[in-house]
């Protein structure tokens, strides 16, 4: 607590698709084991670091349990801010790797194995809630970045933009957000299952189904039994009519713990050439690569010393503005950068790369 920490940043290389394979792609990209990585192809020679490198045969529980993802979850629930966030060109494997294959549904669930991180982490935070025996109250926001517009992935009806608002007590923060309380696994996971189809997607030549959309899910876990509320029978009633309820702290109670658990999809950068994107779906290229562009800023800045920093230009898009805390603030952040094998991604691959090094760098206070 209050110690400078660093970023976490882990790898995961997809295993090649079939189209790739069906065209005859190279894989340039080799894991050495002990969180090395090399990329080798006509010009470029590279190796890599990082804490923890997955490959192609690496299964979702793997990556859950060598990520350092269970202990983030853990980290939630004593009182931090905790963010994960996949990072990675479009059909990298990002969305893959958070919630597991796209054709799920309510009624057509995944196979168990191949579910993600997000519902790995619901299972541990249930879990761990029921061991613990405290009393925590659990809830949910769910909201996407659309062409610098944040919409309620939540809030039933079509979508209307929300405002970001900044206090010195709580930072950036999404006004009117819906927070929605869950007690089981099946009412968190029907929570993300309708908030994900209402995201925007569409169709373009790199990946079917790909996010037009950053997606952030946040879980909010607040400890029941130490938060300020009204005295049990008291509620709005009589005595506190005119000054609103008597709020108490029970009987011991050690100040309000309330941490965060944030899942962050973001959508893939990706060259408006390469894609074949016109019209709509260039504009929104163009956001995504506009947030990236600054979040990818912010990230080199602070991973220069802190003493030789200068000014994080967090203001200039709306992810960065949401993603403050986690990467230079209280927070404490693990990022998963993804990437393909394949020869033709190559460029792509290795600014992903380089991408997520810088991010080893950087530090918060959490
Ligand atoms: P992104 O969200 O980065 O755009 P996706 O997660 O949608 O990419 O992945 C693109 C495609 O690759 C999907 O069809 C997905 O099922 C597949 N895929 C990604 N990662 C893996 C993996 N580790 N194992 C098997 N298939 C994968
Ligand atoms: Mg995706």
């Amino acid at each position: 607590e209050g110690r400078e920490t660093r970023l976490r940043v882990v790898l995961r290389v997809r295993p090649l698709t079939c189209t790739e394979t069906r065209r005859g792609d190279q894989q340039v990209v080799h894991s050495l084991g002990d969180g090395a990585v090399h990329v080798s192809a006509a010009r470029h020679d590279a190796t890599f670091g990082f804490s923890a490198v997955f490959d192609a045969g690496a299964s979702q529980e793997a990556v859950f349990e060598g990520s350092g993802m269970r202990q983030l979850v853990e980290l939630a629930m004593d009182g931090f801010s905790c963010t994960v966030f996949a990072f990675g060109q479009t059909g990298s494997g990002k969305t893959y790797t958070l919630m597991g294959p796209l054709a799920q549904s309510y009624s057509q669930p995944a196979s168990p194995a191949l579910l993600g991180l997000m519902q790995r982490s619901f299972t541990c935070l249930l879990e761990q809630s029921r061991s613990r025996g405290s009393d925590l109250a659990l809830s949910a926001s769910y909201l996407e970045i659309y062409n610098e517009q944040i919409r309620d992935l939540l809030s039933p009806g079509p979508p209307c933009a929300l405002p970001l608002r900044w206090s010195k007590t709580r930072g950036f923060y999404v006004e009117n957000q819906l927070s929605v309380e869950f007690e089981s696994l099946e009412a968190i996971v029907s929570l993300l299952l309708q908030g994900s189809q209402r995201r925007r997607t569409s169709a373009h030549a790199l990946n079917r189904h790909s996010s037009r959309s950053h997606a952030l899910l946040t879980i909010h876990v607040r400890n029941r039994a130490v938060s300020a509320h009204p005295a049990p029978g008291e509620g709005w009633g009589a005595q506190g009519s005119e000054r609103g309820p008597t709020w108490v702290l029970q009987a011991g109670a050690c100040p309000s713990k309330q941490g965060t658990l944030c899942f962050v999809d973001l959508a893939g950068s990706e060259r408006v050439k390469e894609t074949g994107s016109s019209g709509e779906l260039s504009l929104e290229a163009n956001s995504i690569n506009r947030s990236l562009l600054a979040l990818g800023h912010c990230i080199s800045l602070l991973a220069k010393p802190r003493g030789k920093r200068t000014h994080i230009p967090y203001r200039d898009s709306k992810l960065t503005r949401l993603l403050a805390r986690s990467l230079g603030g209280s927070g404490i952040t693990l990022m998963v950068a993804c990437i393909s094998p394949s020869s033709r991604c190559l460029s792509e691959t290795l600014s992903t790369l380089h991408y997520a090094s810088r991010a080893r760098r950087v530090t918060t206070r959490p």
